[in-house]
């Protein structure tokens, strides 16, 4: 048996990297189980998109979790850039959302009303200032909204940056056979991998679209499945967009060295991290019907990754009313990047703070039974 720790995770994707670097800063021993480097699960697929409108058009618990996912943004880069010493590319130059049909165009006039009751800058372009503002864009475009406050951050590099502060802070990072089994025993939990067992005061379940085969001893399975996504990288020949622009059926993401993520796609294929031709297809249909025809590009890549679904696409965040020393931090479906800061500050609240912030009740465990 290992040595105890005040906290293991379980999962160094974004998520329980973001987890551990928190409660690692707020001075708490942490070890995050995985049975592979950090990030190589969803979160290397990510596009790294912060755009909670363009995901959300209703008022509601998300689009208030993804908004003050939003708003902390900015400080939590400000901390994982001075903690690791690593730069991290990050931008919030805005998003642009196309509407290629009327009903696209009367969602869109939906969503600025949204935000205009909230008093956010957003501006509806008609078809020549979408061509002004992008003219990579197809003619076929009727018209776009601009939302300023949106932004997209590099995923991959932001995860090493947070393995890098988290070590700094003491957290262990420890590459084992995956964990199949937590026992809450009296005031310890017991976390078993088949070859170890590890001991630890709490346990956070950080597992992704895994979560669910992390079996807690008397409690229901969590109820996280995996979506897959594929995402194609290419590089433009001539000049790239200039901010993160939505078509109908694909986004576009352009980076600083002149390449484009298209993304994504959106399928049920149970637990196969793999791409297919069929996913690179659609993407290219969907980039050549948002684009010029006259846009070139090159071929870089093309990846894949699972995000972790739920019932009701809310994440679970929350401790377990059946085993309390065990926390979830899963279930972040397409938001899992914006919401990585938050979901670290409410856990390190509730284990370290014996805060439980009001945000808890609309995604804790509890809505799905015995959990
Ligand atoms: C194509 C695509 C595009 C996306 N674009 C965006 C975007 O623009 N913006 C955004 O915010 N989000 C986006 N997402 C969603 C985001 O990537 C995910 O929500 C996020 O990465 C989930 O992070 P995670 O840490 O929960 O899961 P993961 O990154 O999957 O990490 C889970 C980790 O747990 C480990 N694990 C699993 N089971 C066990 C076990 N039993 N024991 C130990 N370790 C285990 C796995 O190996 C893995 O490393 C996108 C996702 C995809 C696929």
């Amino acid at each position: 048996m290992t040595p105890s720790t005040d906290i293991i995770v379980i999962g160094s994707g974004i998520i329980g990297c973001a987890v551990a670097c928190e409660l690692g800063r707020r001075g708490a021993s942490v070890r995050v189980l995985d049975d592979r480097m950090a990030g190589m699960g969803a979160t290397q697929a990510s596009a790294g998109m912060l755009a909670p409108y363009n995901e959300i058009d209703e008022e509601g618990a998300h689009l208030e979790l993804t908004l003050r996912a939003l708003d902390c943004f900015d400080a939590f880069m400000a901390g994982v850039t001075a903690d690791s010493g690593q730069p991290v590319p990050y931008h919030r130059t805005g998003t642009l959302t196309l509407a290629f049909s009327d009903d696209a165009a009367a969602r869109l006039g939906r969503l600025l009303e949204l935000m205009r009751a909230r008093g956010v800058a957003a501006q509806l372009l008609d078809a020549d200032e979408v061509r002004r503002e992008e003219p990579a864009v197809s003619p076929a475009a009727r018209g776009g909204l601009v939302i300023r406050s949106h932004g997209y951050v590099a995923a991959t590099v932001l995860t090493q940056a947070l393995v890098t502060a988290a070590r700094r802070y003491g957290v262990t990072f420890t590459v084992a056979p995956r964990v199949h089994t937590v026992r809450q025993h009296r005031d310890e939990v017991v976390v078993d991998n088949g070859t170890e067992t590890f001991v630890a005061a709490h346990v956070v379940n950080a597992a992704g679209s895994w979560a669910g085969q992390v079996r807690v001893e008397g409690a229901a399975v969590v109820p996280v499945h995996p979506v897959r996504g594929q995402l194609l990288h290419l590089k433009a020949s001539g000049p790239n967009l200039r901010r993160v622009t939505w078509g109908e059926r694909c986004y576009l993401v352009p980076w600083d060295d002149g390449s484009l993520l298209v993304g994504a796609t959106v399928e049920h294929a149970g637990f196969d991290e793999r791409t297919t031709l069929g996913g690179m297809r659609e993407l290219i249909a969907a980039a050549a019907a948002t684009l010029l025809p006259e846009w070139h590009a090159t071929v870089v890549g093309v990846r894949a990754g699972l995000r972790p679904g739920t019932p009701d696409d809310l994440p679970i965040i929350g401790p377990s009313a059946v085993a309390p020393r065990v926390m979830y931090a899963t279930g972040h479906y397409r938001n899992g990047i914006l919401l990585a800061p938050i979901t670290a500050t409410l856990v390190a609240d509730a284990l370290l703070g014996g805060t439980l912030d009001p945000m808890l009740s609309a995604t804790s465990p509890a809505r799905f039974g015995a959990l």
